[in-house]
């Protein structure tokens, strides 16, 4: 009897675990050959998928041959292909084989870094690779960093260090009763900010958007005015947020002058390059990060541009014992005496986190330092010929300077002159292309303009796919003004 019960209760066994297990292995690599058979955006609309979906979980166990075919069957139709080489939405990010391997192996020990000794590999793990990612994008190794799940929750934190750099003793007191903080950025400058201020109680009305200049980058000049007018008004300027490579057009803010002034009137400085900063790697493109070094802290995101699977985003510090300073409490379960050892959750609000260090060890062994140069180089090359056909072109015209891998645009046809009807016009084109189901592109407004946005990041990406995006663009623009 016993016997009986021990094989019913327990975990699958591992013969079923290996058949399965191998047959996913295959699944993940065909799927990944075969992956521009698909549709890129899920050609699905809200509820498809839920409604053929049961309502209650099983009563009793399943087998998992049917959870293959119901995973073929409904799920991945209303998969939008982020691995697709023709996904150029958003900020691309695609995962790789290296990458889902780690996560493979991140599942199964499972081991939950606390604290040091609840997964000592894990977090001497996380410090190494951090460390060698400093020297890959030529940073100090002065900085400390942490991993967390995206860059929102990255900045939110370093927001969170910059409250308690104040020294108002927030942590303790609370903001009642406080001189109003205040935060700075752009108009261009991520929402993730923003949400990071609301969170920390800053509140939106703490948050000033200083003015861009034709290149939608912070001119330095307003910043010092603001924060000179703030502290006439006796509120306490206390965070900059300073941002190389914008979300909608990848504008580059002048961290170098934005730094000195952060310097002079003690502001913490935040650089969120959660996209670009990848490229630091490549010594063509170091120009875009001077003064980098100079912040107090910075986000970058391997999982954008790196070809790491969500989620794994960097957040470094030279100064961890003011993060640690506004998170660290320690229970009496948690307290530990391995003094010189590194206790994660003292530099969040996370208690459990994952071993996420195993996929970008794997990521960054497999292709290798100059293997990552390469492929970011080959990107950056792909964009600029894309946007070489878009300058060249009369039917479009360029929004913005492309300095990374994102270029945006949008379609003047000559016979159509006022802004409204353009940006009409190029609404109506973005969602023809959506709906081709053979590219997938997002959209942003600059000045006012609707504009159209081509992403280069993806790991699969080759110029017959960058050459059969600008196709589909053309062949769409003229059965929209034929029509
Ligand atoms: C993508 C992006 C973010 C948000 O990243 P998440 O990891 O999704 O939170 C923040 N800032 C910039 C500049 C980005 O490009």
């Amino acid at each position: 009897m016993s016997k009986i019960k021990s094989k019913i209760l327990g975990d699958m066994p591992s013969e079923e675990f290996k058949k399965y297990g191998y047959q996913l292995i295959d699944w993940v690599a065909d799927y990944l050959d075969n992956i521009e058979s698909n549709p890129v955006l899920a050609q699905v609309k809200p509820g498809d998928i839920k409604s053929q979906l049961p309502k209650e979980a099983p009563r009793n166990n399943e087998s998992f041959d049917e959870m293959i075919e119901d995973l073929n069957r409904i799920i991945m139709p209303g998969i939008t292909h982020w691995n697709h080489p023709n996904f150029m939405a958003y900020f691309n990010s695609t995962s790789s084989g290296p990458g889902i391997l780690g996560e493979l192996l991140a599942a199964a020990i499972n081991a939950n870094g606390m604290v040091w000794k609840s997964n000592p590999s894990g977090t001497e793990l996380e410090e190494t690779v951090l460390h060698w990612f400093l020297d890959m994008i030529g940073l100090p190794q002065n900085y400390f960093g942490v991993v967390y799940d995206t860059a929102s929750v990255s900045s939110m934190h370093a927001i969170a260090a910059a409250r308690e750099h104040t020294g108002l003793d927030i942590r303790s007191k609370g903001l009642s009763g406080l001189p109003k903080l205040i935060l700075y950025c752009t108009e261009h400058s991520h929402s993730s900010i923003d949400k990071g201020a609301l969170t920390l109680g800053i509140g939106l009305d703490g948050i000033r958007k200083i003015p861009t200049d034709e290149n939608f980058a912070m001119i330095p000049e307003k910043l010092a005015d603001a924060i000179k007018g703030d502290r006439a008004k006796g509120s306490v300027p206390f965070c900059v947020v300073a941002t190389i490579g914008t979300t909608s057009s990848t504008a580059v803010d002048p961290v170098e002058e934005i730094a000195k002034i952060c310097e002079r009137e003690k502001t913490w400085l935040h650089v969120d390059s959660a996209y670009a900063g990848v490229t630091a790697m490549l010594p063509e493109m170091k120009s875009y990060f001077k003064g980098m070094e100079k912040a107090d802290s910075i986000v970058i995101n391997p999982h954008k541009w790196l070809f790491v699977p969500v989620d794994f985003s960097i957040l470094y510090t030279r100064k961890p014992e003011i993060l640690k300073r506004a998170f660290s409490l320690t229970p009496e379960y948690l307290k530990t005496t391995e003094e010189t050892a590194i206790n994660y959750m003292d530099y969040g609000i996370q208690l459990g986190r994952r071993f996420r260090a195993i996929k970008f060890w794997f990521v960054l062994r497999y292709f290798g330092v100059e293997g990552l140069k390469e492929r970011l180089g080959e990107h950056l090359r792909l964009a600029k010929l894309f946007a070489g056909w878009v300058d060249e072109n009369p039917n479009f015209e360029r929004l913005a300077p492309v300095y990374f891998g994102t270029i945006c645009f949008r379609a003047i046809p000559n016979n159509i002159l006022s802004e409204n009807e353009l940006n009409i016009l190029n609404e109506k084109l973005l969602d023809s292309i959506n709906k081709s189901g053979k590219l997938f592109l997002v959209h942003t407004k600059l000045n006012g303009k609707f504009t159209i946005r081509v992403v280069i990041s993806g790991l699969r990406m080759e110029e017959r796919h960058v050459k059969l995006a600008w196709e589909i663009i053309n062949s769409e623009l003229v059965k929209l003004i034929s029509s």
